[in-house]
């Protein structure tokens, strides 16, 4: 017995092998505000993942011959001078897969609504955009349930669509409406909040699940309170998420909410950094901080699953000035804008979107015939309106014509309006349209637009739900059904 115990302890001994593991260290030499630069520690890659002596985690994203720039990752950690870092040797990554459906969740991963996040598969947040040949035209509507964007500024899924306004002009709302009504439509949401308030997050949180669009959502955010570096990575690792998803055959939607703020996040991280400021203070690669992230918005060929990834990016103006640095370079990203009007929002036209400024590029090819068919004529309407009614406030004798017009435009300004949460199907908005344009609510009186329609649709549904239904379902609206539709409103 005590041979064989000898024999096998010393079998084990002779085929033990130690594996070393080779960490390069490095110092670090100046630290604060969020920021360290660390001397030695070559050979590091950008975005690497650097773990200090106290256990803190920072990403290098400067590199230089002896050393390199870290941006912290947590505001609270404690890092001082003359402490030991080491590389992972890792890119900062998220999990990904279904699991996180229904979660919260910050740009590293960390569970925010309590207990664990049971993944396996992990994404690096930066990515390459799929390229030329691995995508496809937009082809399929990607709908808001929200009648002014839906009919004059349409958007596909894989487009990319800016929502910019000043502030609290019903951005968040907008985009908080599109992810309500992608119920039951078979789509991922993920909305990413970037360096607001908590409370402002926790809001949009309990919207979303109060009516039941958690099941279907995923909320991204690094608030106000956490560190510029978490700021800037919050969308790149939404986007990370809304990837995986879309790589698998899925149809992806994504708010950024908002970029203002994450290019100021960037803007901090560069100054401390002490990177050459430019225009605004910003540093030269800005252009680049969104481009690279709006880039990853696709349509997928076939060939690749046929997934899309739909971006509603946000960006805050300052006293509506749209030409701004950071807005006309997000503008020139995107593939159309909705824009907010202030004037507009506080003279209770909401959604403020100002028809003439907001455009969609590449919507129109995926908008449903019934919609296009109803549409065409909307925005020579109401530019023609608002030209006329600019006119009319100067003189008080107008004629018949004028006046009819005014009334109508006044009408169908009331049409577009839309409470919060208040969202059409396809057929109603085709229905309502479909009626305006046929002069059913020439006699009501402006004022009464709201009560009108909601009578009208009530009667439809009544008499002929099914009419409503096939709009829905086919996207179409043939000559049948729409006499079937005009025949039951006027009886
Ligand atoms: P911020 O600049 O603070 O992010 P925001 O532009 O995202 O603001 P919201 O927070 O969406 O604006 O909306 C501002 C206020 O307007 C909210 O109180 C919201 O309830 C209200 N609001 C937005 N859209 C509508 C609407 N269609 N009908 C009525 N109220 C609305
Ligand atoms: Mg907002």
């Amino acid at each position: 017995m005590a041979t064989e115990l000898s024999t096998f302890l010393k079998q084990k001994i002779e085929s033990y092998s130690v594996q070393p593991v080779v960490y390069a260290y490095g110092t670090v030499s100046r630290v604060g505000d969020g920021v360290a630069r660390v001397t030695g520690l070559p050979g590091r890659c950008y975005g690497e993942l650097l773990q200090f002596e106290s256990g803190a985690f920072g990403m290098a994203i400067d590199l230089e011959e002896d050393g390199a720039g870290v941006v912290m990752l947590s505001t609270s950690d404690v890092v001082s001078v003359g402490s030991r870092v080491r590389g992972t040797g890792r890119v900062c990554d998220v999990p990904v897969g279904d699991a996180l459906i229904g979660r919260v969740l910050d740009p590293i991963g960390r569970a925010l609504d309590g207990g664990e996040i049971d993944v396996k598969t992990y994404y690096p947040v930066e990515r390459r955009a799929p390229d030329l040949v691995s995508r496809r035209a937009v082809d399929t509507p990607m709908e808001t349930g929200i009648i002014s964007v839906d009919s004059l500024v349409p958007i596909g899924r894989g487009q990319r669509e800016l929502i910019i306004g000043d502030r609290q002009t019903g951005k968040t709302t907008l985009a908080l409406d599109t992810i309500l009504n992608q119920k039951d439509k078979d789509m991922i949401c993920i909305y990413c909040a970037i360096g607001q308030k908590a409370s402002t997050v926790s809001a949009v949180i309990e919207t979303l699940r109060a009516s039941g669009a958690m099941d279907y959502s995923i909320v991204v955010a690094a608030t106000a309170s956490d560190s510029p570096a978490l700021q800037y990575l919050s969308p790149y690792a939404a986007c990370a998420i809304g990837e995986y998803f879309m790589e698998h055959g899925k149809d992806v939607l994504v708010v950024y909410d908002d970029l203002s703020k994450h290019a100021v996040a960037y803007r901090t991280m560069s100054l401390l950094l002490r990177r050459s400021p430019g225009r605004e203070a910003y540093p030269g690669d800005i252009f680049y901080l969104h481009s690279r992230l709006l880039e990853r918005a696709a349509c997928l060929s076939s060939a690749r699953g046929g997934g899309t990834l739909t971006a509603l990016p946000i960006i805050e103006t300052k006293n509506g000035n749209i030409s701004a640095y950071i807005p006309t370079n997000v503008i020139s990203i995107t593939d159309g804008q909705i824009y907010l009007e202030s004037e507009l929002f506080h003279n209770g036209i909401r959604p403020a979107v100002n028809t003439g400024l907001s455009v969609s590029r590449v919507g129109r090819a995926a908008q449903p015939h019934a919609m296009r068919m109803v549409s065409s004529s909307l925005r020579i309407d109401l530019a023609q309106y608002r030209e006329m009614a600019v006119f009319s406030r100067f003189g008080s004798d107008l004629d018949p014509a004028t006046k009819k017009m005014l009334d109508s435009g006044e009408r169908l300004t009331q049409l577009l309006t839309q409470g919060k949460h208040v969202l059409y199907s396809l057929g109603e908005k085709a229905a309502l349209l479909l009626w305006f344009r046929n002069g059913g609510f020439d006699t009501v009186d402006p004022q009464d637009m709201h009560k009108t329609a909601d009578d009208f649709l009530y009667k439809l549904h009544k008499m002929c739900p099914e009419a409503l239904a096939a709009i829905d379902r086919t996207g179409e609206c043939p000559d049948e059904v729409q006499q079937q539709l005009l025949q039951t409103a006027r009886a």
